[in-house]
């Protein structure tokens, strides 16, 4: 296999892969055109053997960079070892997932699940029965408040107060329960509370939507309404948890402390499906023995991979390096000169660049970025969002940067 470069070879899109893949496989995706078939840090190269740097890191779920060696490690010792008991006995790699998983942040309660949906269906029942058994809510009328644009994953309940009519059209009917409000405004969260609300669910900044960062102080404003009225605040760090932001969770940028906080995609650094409910003991203390579960959910793989891919996160300073090298990226993007480009933000390494509507859309730059060896995908129709592993250099951002810049004003 070479390394050559992708802009002098073949198109590198496996034209019977994709052939294959619309014959066979369902069209829920419209992917770019490269068929990748091996990985290692911020690069994957495609069967042709081009190479890329991935700026969308499997929308934050190779944070740690491509097949981490010590990941890799991890989970192969496991997978030799013992891969899935269920829950209906204990495994010994569940103890020390949860007491690592809590002393990083600051956890007393964990549910482990696979998915990130998963997490937060989860989150939403133990909340709903936390406000029956604790908050004293009449029966069937706990309320939960949502943000417009959010995204928690593709599941009914989850795309029935999804705002997005592509992602709800045609699915429903759904369950009721939910109140839709904007999002970054605390004012319509206070107005939107009732006394049979039992939870608000919420991105820090919200990823699909475009990387929306909401104002300074509304983390902070959201987590005081939220206790005055008892109401359990649930930040979804689905996306922007472990270390995407250049903090472990987003949470921290304002110095809260959610009461429920989701985490999956990075969770493994890529490699096995393991999301988690983060709790106080209160309301994940409301679920006994046979009212929830899954017969993956904290297997020993799953527990090995989870504790690695903290593991080096941490220790290999990725958290500090997704600061850095994330401001620095954004200051690069903001010196790009383009007309097209109505706005460049960011915080640490999940950035964004949003175009005039004029612009003709983002997925064009997409393809052509991909044809110079950078690897990034449209959100919506106006944005590129911009998300390498957390391991980048200097150097490779500075390469990044000469392409999009090239591709922006070309
Ligand atoms: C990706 C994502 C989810 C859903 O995770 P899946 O593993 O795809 O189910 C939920 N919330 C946010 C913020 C996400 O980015």
């Amino acid at each position: 296999m070479t390394d050559q470069d992708v802009s002098t070879s073949g198109a590198g899109d496996g034209r019977a892969f994709l052939e294959i893949e619309a014959e066979l496989g369902a069209h829920n995706y419209k992917p770019i055109d490269v068929v990748l078939s091996r990985g290692e840090g911020v690069w994957v190269w495609d069967i042709d053997g081009n190479r890329y740097l991935d700026c969308l890191s499997a929308y934050s779920a190779v944070n740690q960079g491509h097949c981490h060696p010590k990941i890799r490690e991890a989970m192969i010792e496991q997978a030799s070892r013992l891969t899935l008991t269920s829950r209906a006995f204990r495994n010994d790699q569940l103890a020390p997932f949860y007491q690592e998983i809590c002393a990083l942040t600051n956890t007393s309660k964990v549910l482990p699940m696979n998915s990130g949906a998963e997490a937060v269906e989860s989150a939403v029942k133990a909340v709903r029965k936390w406000g029956y058994e604790v908050k004293g809510v009449p029966a069937d009328e706990a309320e939960v408040i949502v943000c417009r644009n959010n995204f928690h994953g593709r599941t009914l309940m989850i795309v029935g107060f999804s705002t997005d009519p592509t992602a709800r059209g045609g699915f429903g009917p759904f369950a009721p329960g939910f109140k839709v409000i904007p999002f970054g405004d605390a004012e319509a969260l206070e107005a939107a509370i009732t006394a049979n609300t039992v939870g608000f669910l919420v991105e820090p900044i919200q990823g699909e939507a475009g990387v929306i960062i909401p104002p300074e102080g509304y983390l902070r404003a959201i987590r005081e309404i939220c206790s005055r009225h008892n109401v359990m605040l649930i930040l979804d760090e689905i996306q922007t948890g472990l270390g995407r932001t250049g903090r472990l969770l987003a949470e921290e940028h304002e110095g809260i402390e959610a009461d429920l906080t989701l985490v999956g995609k990075a969770l493994s650094g890529g490699y096995y499906p393991i999301s988690a409910v983060l709790s106080n003991s209160e309301v994940l203390g409301v679920l006994r023995p046979g009212e929830h579960g899954s017969t993956f959910g904290g297997n020993p793989l799953a527990c090995a991979v989870a504790r690695a891919a903290l593991k080096v996160l941490v220790e290999e300073g990725m958290i500090e390096n997704a600061a850095e090298m994330g401001a620095y990226f954004l200051e690069g993007l903001r010196g790009i000169r383009s007309n097209h480009i109505k706005e460049v933000r960011g915080r640490g390494l999940m950035l964004a660049v949003e175009f005039e509507a004029e612009a003709g859309g983002a997925r064009r730059y997409c393809e052509t970025l991909k044809d110079l060896g950078l690897l990034c995908k449209e959100t919506h129709v106006n944005t590129i969002r911009f998300a390498p592993p957390l391991v980048i250099t200097r150097d490779q951002v500075d390469w990044a940067l000469e392409r999009i810049d090239s591709v922006l004003t070309g």
